[in-house]
C-alpha cells in the first residue's frame, strides 16, 4: 500500500529523534511492502527563524494533504524571551486546533527490562501498562475570555474553563473504546466536588457508560488520581481527563517509565476503532531537550513508538505497529540503552545507533 506522511521535526532534539522514527517507518515499508511518501516541513522556532511565523501556510498545507503527521517537538531558550511577539508553542497549539485532534492518547508501559531504572520502586512500577487520554482542544488552554487587564485594584489575569457536552462525549468515548480493547477499566478524572465543568463531565461519562456495559467505569477526583498514580499505578488501565488535568497527569504517569524519552503519543480527530484510517498527529511526549540537543544522545524510542501508533491508528496497519513495538522490546532485551536509561552492565548507544538496532530487529523479524 502507499501512504503520504508529513514529517515536522521542529526544534532541539525534535529532528534527531524524528529521523530515527522515519528510518523505522521506512524499514517497516521494506519489510511489509508499503511505500511511504514523505513531505518535510518547518514548525516552531525554526519556522520563526526562517519565515517569521511558527506555522506557515505551506506547513498547514502539509497537515491537510497527508494521511498522518509525524512531529518532533518545538521550543527552546532562543525563542523564550517574555517579550517575544511570536512563540514556537503557538505553532503546536495552532496545528492541533487546525487538525481538530481532540484526543491525545499516551500509553505508558513499563518495560520489565527497565524497572530498575525508574525513579519509583520496582515493586510499584512492575507490570504497569496504562493509557492516559487527554482532551486536547478545549478547556482552559483554548476557551475565551482569557488575558490580562489593568483594573483600579491592580492587574487581573483570567482564563476560562468551558466544555460543551459534545466535546466531553467524544473524548470520553475514545476512553471507552480503548478500554474495551484492553482490560476494560476506565477511570474518568474530574473535580466534580468543585467545578461545574467537571460535574457535566461526570454526567456525560455516566450516561455513556450505558453504551459500554462491558467496561467498568470509575470516577476519580483529580487529586486522588495524582496520588494513586504513584501509589498503585498498576490498578489503572485507561484514564480519561480534560485538557489541564490530562496534561499534568500524563506527565506524572510518564515518570513511572524510566525516561520521558521512551514514551509516544497519538492525537486523533476521531474515535480509534480497529482498522480505522483517519488523519492524526504523532509525537514523542518529551520536549526539545535543549540540554542534550545536538549531542547525538537523545533517546529516539518515543518517536519510534509514535510511528507504531501512527501506522496502527492512521494507516490501519495493525501487524506493522506490533512489529515495531516488538522490535523495541527486543532491542531493550539485548541490553542496549541510550544515555538516559543506561545502567551498569548495559551497552550505551547513540541516538542513531538505537535507530540502527530497531531497524535491524524489524529486518530480522521480517
Ligand atoms: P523536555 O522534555 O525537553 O526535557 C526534560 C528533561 O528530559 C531534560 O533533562 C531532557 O534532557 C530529558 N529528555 C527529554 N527527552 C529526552 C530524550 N528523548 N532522550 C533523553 N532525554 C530526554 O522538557 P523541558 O526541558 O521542560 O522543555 C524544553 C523545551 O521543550 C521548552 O522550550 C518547552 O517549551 C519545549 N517543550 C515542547 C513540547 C512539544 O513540542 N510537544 C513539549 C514539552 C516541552
Amino acid at each position: 500500500m502507499e501512504f503520504n506522511i508529513a514529517v515536522l521535526g521542529g526544534d532541539g532534539i525534535g529532528p534527531e529523534v524524528t529521523d530515527q522514527g522515519v528510518r523505522v517507518l521506512e524499514a517497516v515499508g521494506r519489510a511489509f511492502g508499503h511505500t511511504f511518501n514523505l513531505s518535510y516541513g518547518d514548525i516552531g522556532g525554526i519556522s520563526i527563524d526562517k519565515h517569521g511565523t511558527p506555522l506557515t501556510d505551506e506547513t498547514i498545507g502539509l497537515l491537510d494533504s497527508n494521511d498522518a503527521v509525524l512531529f518532533g517537538a518545538v521550543g527552546g531558550p532562543k525563542w523564550d524571551s517574555p517579550d517575544a511577539k511570536v512563540r514556537p508553542e503557538i505553532g503546536l497549539l495552532d496545528m492541533r486546533a487546525h487538525m481538530g485532534v481532540f484526543a491525545n492518547i499516551r500509553p505508558v508501559k513499563v518495560y520489565s527490562q527497565l524497572v530498575e531504572s525508574s525513579v519509583l520502586k520496582p515493586d510499584i512500577v512492575t507490570g504497569v501498562d496504562l493509557v492516559v487520554v487527554r482532551e486536547l482542544t478545549g478547556g482552559l488552554y483554548y476557551a475565551e475570555p482569557r488575558g490580562r487587564r489593568e483594573t483600579p485594584n491592580g492587574i487581573v489575569a483570567e482564563d476560562t474553563m468551558r466544555y460543551t457536552e459534545g466535546e466531553i462525549e467524544r473524548v470520553v468515548r475514545v476512553g471507552f473504546e480503548l478500554a474495551r480493547g484492553r482490560r476494560k477499566k476506565l477511570a474518568s478524572v474530574d473535580k466534580a466536588n468543585v467545578l461545574e465543568c467537571s460535574r457535566l463531565w461526570r454526567t456525560v461519562a455516566t450516561r455513556l457508560a450505558a453504551e459500554y456495559p462491558d467496561v467498568e467505569l470509575e470516577h476519580v477526583l483529580v487529586d486522588a488520581c495524582a496520588m494513586q498514580l504513584i501509589q498503585r499505578p498498576i490498578d489503572y488501565d485507561v484514564i480519561v481527563a480534560e485538557n489541564t488535568f490530562g496534561d499534568i497527569l500524563s506527565d506524572e504517569a510518564s515518570m513511572l517509565a524510566a525516561s520521558m524519552g521512551l514514551l509516544p503519543s497519538a492525537s486523533l480527530a476521531g474515535v480509534p476503532v480497529a482498522g480505522m484510517r483517519s488523519g492524526g498527529l504523532y509525537e514523542p511526549i518529551h520536549g526539545t531537550a535543549p540540554d542534550i540537543a545536538g549531542k547525538g544522545i537523545a533517546n529516539p524510542t518515543g518517536s519510534i513508538l509514535s510511528v507504531a501508533l501512527m501506522v496502527r491508528y492512521s494507516l490501519g496497519l495493525t501487524e506493522e505497529g506490533a512489529a515495531i513495538e516488538l522490535a523495541v522490546d527486543q532491542v531493550l532485551g539485548q541490553n542496549v540503552r541510550t544515555a538516559d536509561i543506561v545502567t551498569e552492565g548495559t551497552q550505551q548507544v547513540s541516538t542513531v545507533e538505537m535507530g540502527d538496532r530497531v531497524v535491524a530487529a524489524i529486518e530480522q523479524g521480517s
